[in-house]
């Protein structure tokens, strides 16, 4: 998607600080974080939302959720971490391209207010 700013994150044009890569995600710090350890999981399939996803970005998005877990390491996960998919206007999305926060390092109050 041209004019994306994850798509050309993803394409190395946005310089990001790179966590992990496979042909199905990329991972990268939060700019803006918003917990010690802040990163966000973005599926190489440009989409918005969840209800916008076909079969192949489902594939993509499962890949993801199976692959977190397994980087508890590297992305000092061991604690416990918080996952966050901003779906629209009142979630605040401001990205729009599917991306799992993934937010860990401090215990986290329960306040999406
Ligand atoms: P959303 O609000 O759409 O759920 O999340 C978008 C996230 O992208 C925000 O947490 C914001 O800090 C992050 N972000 C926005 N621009 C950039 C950028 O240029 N580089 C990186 N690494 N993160 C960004
Ligand atoms: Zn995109």
């Amino acid at each position: 998607m041209e004019n994306c700013l994850f798509c050309k994150i993803i394409k190395g044009e946005i310089p990001s600080t790179k966590m992990y890569e496979d042909e199905n995600m990329y991972i990268f710090k939060d700019i803006d974080p918003k917990a010690p350890k802040h990163y966000l999981c973005v599926p190489k399939s440009h989409f918005k939302l969840l209800s916008e996803m076909n079969d192949t970005q489902a594939e993509m998005l499962k890949a993801c959720f199976k692959k977190i877990p397994e980087l508890a390491s590297i992305l000092g996960l061991e604690n416990g971490y918080r996952l966050v998919i901003n779906q629209g206007d009142d979630a605040g999305q401001t990205v729009f391209h599917l991306h799992i926060h993934i937010l860990a390092g401090k215990k986290m109050d329960w306040n999406p207010a």
